[in-house]
């Protein structure tokens, strides 16, 4: 099998870099499986009665220590959405929570075809109050507004994704009056494209804190992928759908604002 998998890799090794890079790793996947099956096969034909009670204490074990992690995270993450902060006794487990059940939950809802956005909104308050935890408080220039481009009127010619200075506050979105707010507060605010427009920008401006608007698919990934600074996640509304004409509670950025700029 392993010969074979190695045939198939040689032969679309020239053709394309995403090809070979998947059947790379496909690859490894059945190197591994098949050391496990090797060991499982050495195991089978020289092994005693007794070794095979241990593998399965062992795994009975293994089960009951993740039974009890879920459960435990499970209780954190109730007690800390419900008391709305997180008790440093909590932190690692509901760490444990968002790193584990989330995706896991994830993987479930996508594979019934169920509605993903409230295991997000959910991940995405968890992990604002863990930057809350935190006692982040910076000035404001260390502070990025990032803004999706879809707050913007669709009729609106203005190109505000260079600098949304070019905004001429008109009123019909709420670019205008989050202009106003991010001058008053002397805050940087960038509207982007997308996620890689947004990772871009945090690596360019590198800011210290950043306070994202998006729909909850976008800040869940946002949140998951930028390590290196601390993220607090807005959802923004969609009354006519996802990606148009979006709007975001202004009064609710202003008071995100007030608890994070140093005073
Ligand atoms: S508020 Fe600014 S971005 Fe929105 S439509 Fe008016 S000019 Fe365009």
């Amino acid at each position: 099998m392993f010969v074979i998998a190695v045939t198939i890799w040689m032969r679309v090794k020239g053709l394309n870099e995403r090809l070979r890079s998947f059947t790379g790793y496909a690859l490894l996947l059945i190197a591994v499986v098949g050391i496990l099956a090797g060991l499982f096969t050495y195991s089978y034909n020289f092994s005693s009665i007794d070794l095979y009670n241990s593998i399965l204490s062992v795994l009975i074990i293994l089960s009951i220590v993740i039974m009890i992690a879920v459960l435990v995270s499970m209780t954190a993450v109730l007690i800390t959405v419900r008391k709305r902060r997180i008790h440093p006794f909590l932190l690692i487990p509901v760490k444990i929570g968002m790193k584990l059940v989330m995706p896991f939950a994830l993987f479930v809802t996508g594979l019934f075809k169920k509605d993903k956005d409230l295991i997000r909104s959910l991940f995405i308050d968890i992990n604002n109050l863990f930057v809350k935890s935190g006692n982040i408080q910076k000035t404001p220039d260390k502070i990025m507004l990032l803004l999706p481009h879809c707050l913007q009127n669709s009729e609106c010619n203005l190109k505000i994704t260079g600098d949304i200075a070019n905004c001429r506050k008109c009123g019909k979105c709420t670019i205008g009056a989050i202009r106003e707010l991010s001058e008053e507060k002397g805050v940087r605010a960038i509207v982007v494209t997308g996620g890689t427009a947004a990772r871009n920008a945090i690596v360019k401006e590198k800011p210290e804190l950043v306070l994202s608007v998006a729909c909850e698919r976008d800040l869940a990934i946002g949140i998951s992928d930028v390590t290196s600074v601390p993220v607090i996640g807005v959802l923004n509304q969609r009354p006519n759908g996802p990606c148009v004409n979006t709007t975001v509670d202004v009064e609710r950025l202003r008071e995100k604002l007030d608890d994070i700029i140093e005073a």
